[in-house]
C-alpha cells in the first residue's frame, strides 16, 4: 500500500478514532464466535477498544516509510564504514492469523555519498511492521527501501521474531524465534563484508 491509499481515520470529539457500527458489529461476531457473551459487562465496550488498537497496529498503512529517508545528510566526513541499528524491538501482525509477531531486527547500510539520523531506519521498520505481514516480506521491504532510497553501497537487515501463531496456537511452541535476512550489494557480494557485518549483528 502507498500513501495515497486512506488508512487516516475520522476522530472523535475525544480525539479517538470513530468506530463505526458494523466494525463494532463484526468484533461482537468474533466474541460470540469464540464462545463468549458480548453483551456481558466486561466486554460492552470491547469492541469499540479492539477496533482503536487494531487502527495502532495497522497505522503503517497511512505512511509511506520512505519519508523517513527524504532527509539525508550529504557531508559524512569521508566516512564510509558500515552503519548498524542493531536490536529495534518491533511489534507486527501475521497476515495469515492477525496474531501478533514480536521481535527485534537489526539494519545495517554501507553508506555511498548518503547518511540519514538513526532513528530513521527504526521508522522504516515500524512504517511495515505496522500492517499485516509476513516476517519473509517485512525483512525484504525494510531492505528494498532503504537501498532505493539512499542508494548505498550495501544493506543488511536480519529480523528474529516469534509468531503468536506458533506461540499460541496450532504446534505451541513458545520460546522458538525464526531468522529471516535480506542482504544487498556489497553484503551480498562481498565474502567479507558479509561476514563483517553479521558478525557486528551478533549472528
Ligand atoms: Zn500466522
Amino acid at each position: 500500500m502507498t500513501s495515497d491509499s486512506t488508512a487516516t481515520k475520522t476522530l472523535g470529539p475525544d480525539g479517538k478514532p470513530v468506530v463505526p457500527d458494523h466494525v463494532a458489529d463484526a468484533i461482537r461476531t468474533l466474541i460470540e464466535w469464540a464462545g463468549d457473551d458480548p453483551t456481558r459487562e466486561g466486554l460492552i465496550d470491547t469492541p469499540k477498544r479492539v477496533a482503536r488498537a487494531w487502527v495502532e497496529y495497522c497505522q503503517g498503512y497511512a505512511e509511506d516509510p520512505s519519508v523517513h529517508l527524504s532527509r539525508t545528510f550529504e557531508e559524512v566526513g569521508g566516512y564510509d564504514e558500515l552503519v548498524l541499528l542493531k536490536d529495534i524491538p518491533f511489534q507486527s501482525h501475521c497476515e495469515h492469523h492477525m496474531a501478533p509477531i514480536t521481535g527485534k531486527a537489526s539494519i545495517a547500510y554501507m553508506p555511498k555519498n548518503r547518511v540519514v539520523g538513526i532513528s530513521k531506519l527504526a521508522r522504516v521498520l515500524n512504517g511495515y511492521a505496522r500492517r499485516l505481514q509476513v516476517q519473509e516480506r517485512l525483512t525484504a521491504e525494510v531492505a528494498q527501501c532503504i537501498w532505493d532510497n539512499l542508494q548505498p553501497h550495501g544493506v543488511a537487515v536480519v529480523i528474529e521474531a516469534q509468531h503468536g501463531c506458533m506461540t499460541g496456537r496450532g504446534v505451541r511452541t513458545p520460546g522458538v524465534g525464526m531468522v529471516t535476512s535480506r542482504l544487498l550489494g556489497c553484503f551480498l557480494d562481498d565474502h567479507r563484508s558479509r561476514k563483517e557485518v553479521m558478525s557486528l549483528m551478533g549472528y
